[in-house]
């Protein structure tokens, strides 16, 4: 499935407000507004450039999903309950869970986790 514009796409144009975290040239961080833990973000690329999914990545979309998690320790030293540990979770396709079809990185913690996951 691939959306034209998705609620990311606005939020990232600023016609959707968020409560951002971090951002850059290439990407976006804001929190959830349906949190499943004391702290949980979502960590988006500014352009989806055809990553409606993971599976969906191709070699020109290499250099953004490595900035996306090296992003990621940028965005723990900024948040001090990720401090302790944290989980990052990309659902994809249906049965992943996935419901918004803009790529996107979750990073969830602020409390011990527990494993599996659901
Ligand atoms: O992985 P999945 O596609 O299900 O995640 C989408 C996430 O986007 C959900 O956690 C949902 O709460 C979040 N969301 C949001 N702001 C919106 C719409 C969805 O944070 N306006």
């Amino acid at each position: 499935m691939d959306a034209e514009v998705t609620i990311f796409d606005k939020i990232v144009a600023g016609q959707i407000k968020a409560n951002i975290v971090y951002q850059d040239d290439l990407c976006l961080a804001f929190h959830d507004v349906n949190p499943q833990a004391p702290v949980h973000i979502l960590l988006i690329p500014k352009q989806r450039n055809g990553l409606s999914q993971l599976s969906k990545a191709q070699e020109h979309n290499k250099e953004i999903l490595g900035h996306l998690l090296f992003t990621v320790t940028k965005i723990v030293e900024l948040v001090d309950e990720l401090k302790n540990g944290f989980r990052i979770v990309i659902n994809d396709g249906e049965n992943g869970g996935q419901s918004v079809w803009h790529l996107h990185i979750h990073i969830i913690g602020g409390e011990q986790l527990t494993w599996p996951p659901g």
